[in-house]
């Protein structure tokens, strides 16, 4: 059975918060999986974690995380300096989530977020070269420690390095590890995809976990994404890791501003009923 999770900022304006309240609420309204900020996590004291993860535990909730690396963090710099900060708070948020447990950390763990190819350059081959250089030392770090790199595919606005599945795939086979797996997320890909049931079957085994989302990033099960053939294809290519919804309607604050919420996108939505029906679509529908 496909665990059925959702990321916490669907409730807040900042990135930085307080997770315990979220861990006690989200299985209250359906949800098997919490996904959390990684970043966020690293930040915390041991004993804050062990409290997280004790929280988790009572409630039989699985914690995932979620990061987009910060550009002082590029773990695909051309600058050395900056690469070796992003590796070594790469590792720092691995050893943490590994404290915790272990588990999926998915995102832009190869590179960084929001990002724009580097004007001074015509092709992304170096910097491509780079973040496999540094994904080949991390995947295996965090495999050791029971901990999952999943290479999230950004659409172009967000991204430049990974924009689609074919990418994903060669990314993927370069590495060559088990310790870095992808992460599709059905709004980029309703973006840059031909289509959702052939890009699913190309990254097939690859496919480490699958973000939902409609077009506007509302609640899935409200808009046109074709989650019948959606749900197929992760059939067919016998998908059995996390489906995490990844809803954002509320403009206003950090999160806001990183997502690019300009108006009012549901009229004072009632967030945990909205999350507790989209929660009953998805293990309808795509489980
Ligand atoms: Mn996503």
């Amino acid at each position: 059975m496909r665990k059925v999770g959702i990321y916490y900022a669907f409730w807040t304006h900042e990135w930085d918060v307080d997770f315990l309240p979220f861990i006690s609420k989200v299985p209250s309204l359906g949800f098997d999986q919490l996904e959390l900020n990684g970043g966020t996590v690293v930040g915390l004291s041991p004993a804050e974690r062990r409290d997280l993860k004790k929280a988790a535990e009572d409630e039989n909730l699985i914690l995932s995380y979620g990061i987009g690396l910060q550009k002082q963090y590029d773990v695909s710099s051309l600058e050395t300096r900056v690469r070796e900060k992003g590796l070594d708070f790469m590792k720092r948020m691995i050893d943490a989530v590994a404290e915790m447990g272990g588990g999926m950390i998915g995102g832009t763990v190869h590179s960084y977020w929001p990002a724009q190819m580097p004007a001074s350059l015509e092709s992304k081959q170096p910097i491509w070269e780079k973040s496999i250089e540094s994904m080949r030392i991390l995947a295996p770090y965090a495999y050791d420690r029971n901990v999952q790199l999943n290479v999230e595919v950004l659409n172009r606005f967000e991204q430049f390095l990974i924009n689609d599945s074919s990418e994903a795939v060669e990314y993927v086979s370069e590495v060559d590890h088990p310790g870095c797996r992808i992460l599709l997320d059905t709004f980029h890909m309703n973006i840059e995809e031909d289509s959702f049931a052939e890009a699913i079957r190309r990254v097939g085994s690859f496919l480490g976990a699958f973000h939902l989302g409609e077009t506007n990033r509302k609640m899935p099960g409200t808009g046109r994404i074709p989650w019948a053939e959606i749900k197929e294809a992760l059939d067919d290519v016998s998908f059995d890791g996390p489906l995490v919804m990844e809803p954002f309607l509320m403009k206003g604050g950090t999160v806001g501003r990183d997502i690019g919420i300009w108006r009012e996108i549901v009229k004072n939505p009632d967030l945990d009923e909205l999350a507790r029906k989209s929660a009953a679509f998805v293990r309808e529908n795509l489980v």
